[in-house]
């Protein structure tokens, strides 16, 4: 499979601190996405500019695509556009065995520059599952469902009883309940 974010970086290592900008508008489906919160048939719009360094590739930029999911608390339909950032380091020289004493991070995180080129792919694929959010809610103040009835409490007041889930507390509404009565 052919690939437009397959890059060629020949130029580039011909000389340090040359740059080459890539923008890229790639179908969904080609990331072999597998999640159900990304449409396989929508755009992902990546951008990314590399420098070559003595020792490799500095490839710094994003990644944008259309999410659908639904909120935790209430179940309605939540989605938006993801900002994934892609921060990668490519490295030229032959990677040492990693040892215990290795705690080099530049060089530990590099991954290995093979050939004159770099195929994007994973890179991207990896850094929009990350940013994809897990858990996403409506809006910050989502007051969800009641958990008796089911009932939307955004737009529905339904009439179950609040569940007392503290024993100290049931004794302070027990309490509140003859107060009322004796301000009533
Ligand atoms: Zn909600
Ligand atoms: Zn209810």
């Amino acid at each position: 499979m052919s690939s437009t974010l397959v890059v060629n970086v020949l130029d580039l290592l011909r000389r340090a601190g040359a740059e080459k900008r890539v923008d890229v508008v790639a179908v969904a489906q080609q990331f072999d996405f597998g999640d159900s919160r990304i449409d396989d048939t929508s755009d992902v719009s990546v951008s990314i500019e590399l420098e070559s360094s003595s020792t490799g590739i500095v490839a710094r930029g994003e990644a944008r695509v259309g999410w659908a999911s639904v909120c935790r608390r209430c179940l309605r339909p939540v989605g938006g556009i993801v900002v994934a950032d892609i921060d990668e380091v490519f490295s030229r020289e032959v990677p040492r065995h990693r040892s215990q004493s290795d705690d080099s991070l530049a060089v530990a995180e590099a991954e290995p520059l093979v050939g004159d080129q770099i195929d994007f792919t994973l890179p991207v694929r990896e850094a929009v599952l990350l940013a994809v959010p897990d858990a996403p809610l409506c809006r910050e103040d989502c007051l969800g469902l009641c958990p008796q009835c089911g009932a939307d409490r955004a737009t529905t007041k339904c009439s179950c009883p609040t569940f007392v889930r503290d024993e100290r507390w049931a004794a302070l509404d027990a309490l509140r309940g003859t107060l009322d009565d004796a301000v009533e």
